[in-house]
């Protein structure tokens, strides 16, 4: 839920509990509901959120693509753990801070009408909203519309095809004078994770076409390897 009731609401049924483990959490902690032993698990990129990624604009992610926080998005997506999605977001709220981002609005990355109403929210504007309310930036989750109800990625077959899939599914709500207003500032572009990063890129394109200035959020990616530390000793 989202606006003023939602945050009255979530407020006064706010239980001090570790949403990802149900354990007691003592703060003060990154987020009030992540305790600081499931934060110690977390899989933070810590100096290297900055993603080398081939598109447009530069691109952040605040964790790498591995367990636990694997499961932990899963969930978000499929099980209808949107409380997860809340916890996530103040410790992507770090990431902006910690890289000295400036935005004036936050960008959900849509769904398609038919697939948001199955699943009854979007996990990407679940993020946004969080992000909103941790960083006090507006979240239009309206503003940028996915008209194409392109197939799930796992059901096509190439590359190629998915790309075709992909191309002019996104455009800015029409009627809508906010555009106009955000040319030349910059836009924080959510999503949960970027994989090829195809998405993301032509989820872009009426934004850069606009004159926004975007710049992506993913709260996970598995474009660079991690390195555990015994990984990294074993090829010193
Ligand atoms: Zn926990």
């Amino acid at each position: 839920m989202g606006g003023w009731l939602g945050r009255v609401i979530r407020r006064a049924y706010y239980v001090p509990f570790c949403s990802i483990c149900d354990q007691a959490v003592h703060p003060p902690l990154p987020s009030p509901s992540v305790c600081r032993l499931c934060l110690s698990r977390l899989p933070f990129r810590m100096d290297r959120e900055a993603v080398g990624w081939d598109g447009p604009f530069p691109l952040f992610a605040t964790f790498f693509y591995r367990e636990p926080l694997t499961e932990i998005l899963v969930s978000i997506k499929f099980a209808g753990r949107t409380d997860r999605a809340m916890a996530l977001a103040p410790l992507m709220a770090r990431t902006v801070l910690c890289q000295g981002l400036e935005a004036d609005a936050i960008i959900p990355l849509p769904l398609h009408e038919n697939r948001r109403r199955r699943r009854g929210y979007n996990q990407a504007a679940l993020l946004a909203e969080g992000l909103s309310e941790e960083l006090s930036i507006p979240s239009l989750d309206k503003l940028l519309v996915r008209w194409r109800d392109t197939r799930r990625q796992s059901e096509t077959t190439s590359l190629k095809e998915r790309l075709e899939h992909l191309e002019g599914a996104f455009r800015l709500s029409s009627g809508s004078r906010l555009p106009a207003e955000l040319r030349g500032r910059t836009v924080l572009l959510v999503d949960d994770i970027l994989t090829s990063g195809a998405t993301m890129k032509e989820a872009a394109k009426p934004l850069l076409q606009t004159g926004l200035r975007p710049v992506g959020l993913v709260a996970a990616t598995g474009r660079d390897r991690y390195r555990a530390y015994g990984e990294a000793m074993d090829q010193w």
